[in-house]
């Protein structure tokens, strides 16, 4: 399975992709924890993204998508994966799309996790007391919503016409949503 996980900041993309990618035995590639653990680890990839994270602003396609084309060449996605925060602009899907074909694959769905917008304010407001990120402030909380509106959700539409997306409801209990996201994804076909 080659799939995505699409949805604004805080719609639970990264604990559904966890269990999701353990359901299809793929990996689930977190753009986001990349990055979080370059700067932990003070690479120069982490001092470059660091800047435009803790503005709640993307990180240059050039940087991410080099990143991406990476990870998905090692061995344990050569099967397939899971990607988590990308692509988030039309350039990446672009870029996506090269890097998949040139493996003779093709993207068999894409999820998107749809909530609602005080909601998800609220859990990432939350989030922030228990993991204390960095982007996790209100003033940031709210860029990201505004750029996620502005860049990335209109990719959805993009996919759309595709015939790739699988909507599901991702208000409720983790283990809720778990239920709805395979019995949505269990109709689709593998390549
Ligand atoms: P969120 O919870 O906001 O979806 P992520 O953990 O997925 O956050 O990403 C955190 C930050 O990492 C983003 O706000 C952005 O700065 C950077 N980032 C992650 N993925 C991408 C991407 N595909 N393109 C550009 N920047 C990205």
């Amino acid at each position: 399975m080659r799939l995505l996980i699409m949805g604004p900041p805080g719609a639970g993309k990264g604990t559904q992709a966890t269990a999701v990618a353990e359901h299809f035995g793929v990996p689930a590639i977190s753009t986001g924890d990349i990055f979080r653990a370059n700067v932990a680890q003070g690479t120069p990839l982490g001092v470059e993204a660091k800047r435009y994270m803790d503005a709640g602003e993307y990180v240059p396609d050039a940087v991410t998508n080099n990143m991406v084309r990476n990870r998905i060449a090692e061995a344990d996605a050569q099967d397939g994966f899971l990607l988590d925060g990308y692509p988030r602009t039309v350039a990446q899907v672009e870029e996506l799309d090269a890097m998949i074909a040139a493996t003779g694959h093709r993207l068999d769905a894409v999820l998107c996790l749809t909530v609602d917008q005080e909601a998800v304010v609220e859990r990432l407001l939350r989030r922030a007391e228990i993991e204390g990120r960095a982007d996790d402030t209100e003033d940031v909380i709210r860029r990201r919503l505004e750029v996620y509106a502005e860049e990335t959700e209109p990719l959805i539409a993009v996919y759309a016409t595709r015939g790739l997306v699988v909507e599901v409801d991702g208000m409720g209990e983790i283990d809720e949503v778990q239920q709805r996201i395979f019995a949505a994804l269990d109709s689709v076909p593998q390549s």
